[in-house]
């Protein structure tokens, strides 16, 4: 008589020839994770495919410097626009703020500051962005930004490309916090009428 323990056993390693589906374990392995990938758009679609079960799935820059970081922060959909959590002492935001100051409702994320926000319009001609999406009409805006930070050019363009969007980051976000922070303008207007 089998012990339920290894009825357990039996149970689990059936479910598991099931899951594999006659596939080796290292090549299910890197299939389930690219295709994992590729579906968390909102966080690591633009990762470079896993090839094999260890590797390190390098990004393009990967120093420890600071453009190596900000690129990270853009890639991962990580830029700290205060959608996924919030900026240090304001809410968090799933609305683009500066779209709702124009009665718009328009989801916040990367995609949407670097190519779509109205707002960000003079900024996103003058860093070349709305040229660049012109160029891929018939894209949607998320190929577009993959293909932004995953195009086959020289580190010199994608380094430009960095400089970009951290300038259009940096203008939303303190654009943001000015406006949400009504109070410190008061102060800034009670100062100016003191003097
Ligand atoms: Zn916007």
């Amino acid at each position: 008589m089998s012990s339920p323990q290894k009825f357990g056993y039996k149970q689990s390693h059936l479910s598991l020839e099931r899951l594999l589906s006659g596939m080796p374990l290292d090549e299910w392995y890197v299939k389930t994770t690219n295709r994992q990938k590729d579906l968390h758009v909102s966080s690591c679609y633009i990762l470079p495919p896993k090839i094999a079960p260890d590797d390190g799935r390098c990004l393009r820059f990967s120093d420890y410097d600071e453009p190596s970081r900000i690129y990270a922060e853009f890639v991962t959909m990580n830029a700290g626009l205060g959608n996924r959590g919030p900026m240090k002492g304001f809410k968090q935001h799933k609305w683009c703020q500066l779209c709702i100051k124009r009665n718009r409702k328009e989801k916040l994320n990367e995609h949407h500051i670097l190519f779509q926000c109205y707002s960000l319009r003079r900024l996103q001609n003058r860093h070349g962005l709305t040229e660049y999406a012109r160029n891929l009409a018939g894209l949607e805006v998320e190929q577009i930004y993959k293909k932004y930070w995953t195009d086959n050019l020289p580190s010199d363009v994608i380094s430009g490309r960095i400089e970009s969007a951290d300038a259009i980051r940096y203008v939303y976000i303190n654009t943001v916090k000015a406006l949400l922070r009504p109070q410190q303008k008061v102060i800034l207007k009670n100062l100016a009428i003191q003097k």
